[in-house]
């Protein structure tokens, strides 16, 4: 997600840059990564598991052979947290299972007649296998599991693998460990980043390759996911997190800067963008940004994030802004306006939408919310919505044809194929025709 003075946009003289964010391209199309994840996932193909557990020792200092947690490990982890950790983390779980569900119950299988004995359906079945990533480097993101294992087991995905990087000291994060439990995950692996995904899809884990790969993760993470799609199919490429606040005058600076600062908490690289149709909001969201930061306990990060990648745009007017944002396509956007439902019903280009001042984009994140949190980011949310059951889903298709609708079906596939000189195709609908006209 860029916003500066040069994102492309029809829009020049019709807003203003009150604070923008250095010009910089998006980490996960940085070509060091590209190159480093490509070599990495080169040594894995060749290599197999002793690849694998060397880049675990070099990137993060496990010495671990064994890379599956058995019940007992899981058992332990759960034991391990405050009864409050586990009781949130049931909710959450249960709280993202329940909008899949509710998803899930509206894709449903039918059958239309289209014209007499021509009959069309649509099967909804699920993928055989998923590799769902836990992302857990910089901080355990515990609800990653509801998003991605979760979701795949309410759409009937038989087999479903994690892989969570280790912690300092080679287990996982204990709370990471039990929301995969929670979302019903067949079998946990401690194993992070490119090598990870790499093991899943090469079937290196004592399962045949996956049929998918889910889940967010940093830029390597999301390199690796796009390097190795074709071979299997991936949700998304979800990379490092953004928000976008759009508010107006009624909107609180305190809420505004602070759910600004929420996300840019993620990383260094992460961007966070407010557009505003008031000069004044504008003004003091950058203000109040900056006495935040002099508390916050992660302002290492979300400073340098707010600092570098933070941008505060002021509008003209509510349509400007709507293009402005549309043109951002951020991945989680906050209304914070009078006229909320104006934004609902013209923008087109987000991955998930906060609207009003008590939705905030934590809600999903931690699973509260019940939507998925693995969104498209860097303006992927122009052409792709984010993760959800639909994805774990294929529609598959089928036709019925009775003897009935023969001549119209025959008739204009003879038609068709003998302009494009396909004399096979063109055989098997004529044989038909002779078939009918037989009699049979
Ligand atoms: P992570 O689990 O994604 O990555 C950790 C792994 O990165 C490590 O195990 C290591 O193997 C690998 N790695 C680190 N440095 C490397 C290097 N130089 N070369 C190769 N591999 C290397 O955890 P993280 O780093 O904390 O990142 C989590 C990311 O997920 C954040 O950027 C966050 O914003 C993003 N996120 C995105 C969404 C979304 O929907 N877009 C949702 C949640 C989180």
């Amino acid at each position: 997600m860029r916003l500066s003075p040069s994102t492309p946009t029809q829009l020049s003289g019709s807003y203003h840059v009150l604070k923008s964010a250095v010009d910089k391209p998006p980490a996960q199309r940085d070509p060091a990564v590209v190159e480093r994840v490509s070599a990495m996932l080169g040594e894995i193909e060749r290599h197999g598991m002793d690849a694998v557990l060397r880049y675990a020792r070099e990137l993060d200092g496990t010495e671990r052979e064994d890379v599956e947690l058995t019940t007992a490990d899981l058992d332990r982890a759960e034991r391990s947290l405050s009864p409050e950790l586990r009781d949130a983390l049931s909710l959450g779980a249960e709280r993202t299972a329940a909008f899949a569900r509710q998803q899930r119950s509206r894709l449903t299988d039918f059958e239309t007649e289209l014209a007499p004995g021509l009959v069309t359906g649509v099967r909804y079945v699920p993928v055989g296998s998923v590799g769902a990533y836990l992302p857990a480097g910089r901080f355990p993101l515990l609800a990653g599991a509801f998003m991605t294992a979760g979701v795949a087991k309410v759409a009937g995905v038989p087999t479903v693998l994690a892989c969570t990087p280790p912690s300092r000291g080679g287990g996982a994060d204990p709370a990471v460990l039990h929301s995969a439990r929670l979302s019903g995950a067949d079998r946990v692996f401690v194993l992070g980043g490119v090598q990870a995904l790499a093991a899943l899809a090469f079937g290196l884990l004592g399962e045949p390759p996956v049929d998918m790969l889910v889940g967010a993760g940093n830029a390597y993470v999301a390199e690796a996911k796009r390097q190795l799609f074709g071979k299997v199919a991936i949700d998304l490429l979800a990379g490092p997190s953004e928000v976008a606040v759009l508010a107006d005058e009624t909107a609180d600076p305190v809420l505004v800067a602070a759910d600004l600062l929420g996300q840019a908490e993620h990383g260094v690289d992460s961007p966070a963008a407010l557009v505003t149709t008031s000069r004044r909001l504008g003004e003091a969201v950058i203000e109040e940004a900056e006495r935040q930061l002099e508390t916050l306990a992660t302002a290492e990060i979300a400073g340098p994030a707010w600092r570098d990648h933070g941008s505060v745009l002021w509008a003209s007017d509510q349509s400007v802004a709507a293009r402005l944002m549309d043109d951002l396509a951020p991945e989680h956007l906050e209304l914070q306006t009078a006229d909320d439902d104006y934004y609902l019903n013209t923008l087109r280009n987000y991955g998930s939408l906060f609207i009003g001042r008590w939705s905030t984009v934590a809600y999903s994140d931690k699973g509260m919310a019940g939507t998925n949190h693995v969104l498209p980011t860097a303006g992927g949310a122009k052409h792709s919505a984010g993760l959800s059951v639909s994805r774990f889903l294929k529609p598959l298709t089928y036709q019925r044809v009775g003897r009935e609708a023969t001549p119209e079906l025959a008739g204009a596939v003879d038609v068709i194929s003998s302009y494009e000189g396909m004399a096979a195709h063109r055989a098997t609908a004529t044989l038909r025709i002779g078939a009918y006209q037989g009699g049979e």
